[in-house]
């Protein structure tokens, strides 16, 4: 078994789309990045990279590389899935946490889940993704920034 955690932020501003977990979200502001700035497929990459101790989704796509301008970051996911794949390795099932003050993301999760179980090649039922709001307070909760924190397990199954 290995363990992997995940976290990613990133800016919020108006004119920009709002993706998470692959699912483009209608909000006023959306995510400042080099790709299309998914916080929470950034962080499930961080974290099946870091279970398995190959350093970190800025090592393996740099955020200087023009080829990943905009680039839809189920790519970068899909990567770390390969290299799980290399290695032997399942995914057990993932948790995560999204941190975005509004809109509320409950409509969309659904989608999200379905989404990154698509991914992972896992069933939905091994993928948790829970919304919170900041709070009014700290960088979520004044409406700069969006978060997501991952946990995830990985299996070697037996020969
Ligand atoms: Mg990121």
């Amino acid at each position: 078994m290995r363990i992997g955690i995940g976290n990613d932020i990133h800016r919020l501003i108006e004119n920009r789309p709002l993706t998470l977990g692959g699912v483009e979200i209608p909000s006023e502001k959306g995510a400042v990045g080099h790709s299309d700035a998914d916080a929470l497929l950034h962080a499930i990459t961080d974290a099946i990279l870091g279970a398995l101790a190959l350093g970190d989704i800025g090592s393996h796509f740099s955020d200087k590389d023009e080829r990943w301008r905009n680039a839809d970051s189920s790519v970068f996911l899909s990567d770390a899935v390969r290299l799980m794949k290399e290695k032997d390795f399942r995914v057990v099932n993932l948790d995560s946490m999204v941190s975005l003050e509004k809109p509320k993301l409950r409509p969309y999760i659904y989608k999200m889940r379905e989404n990154i179980a698509a991914i992972l090649e896992i069933e939905i039922d091994c993928v948790s993704v829970k919304a919170k709001t900041g709070e009014k307070v700290d960088a979520v909760g004044e409406e700069k920034a969006v978060k997501a924190e991952v946990i995830v397990l990985l299996e070697q199954p037996p020969c």
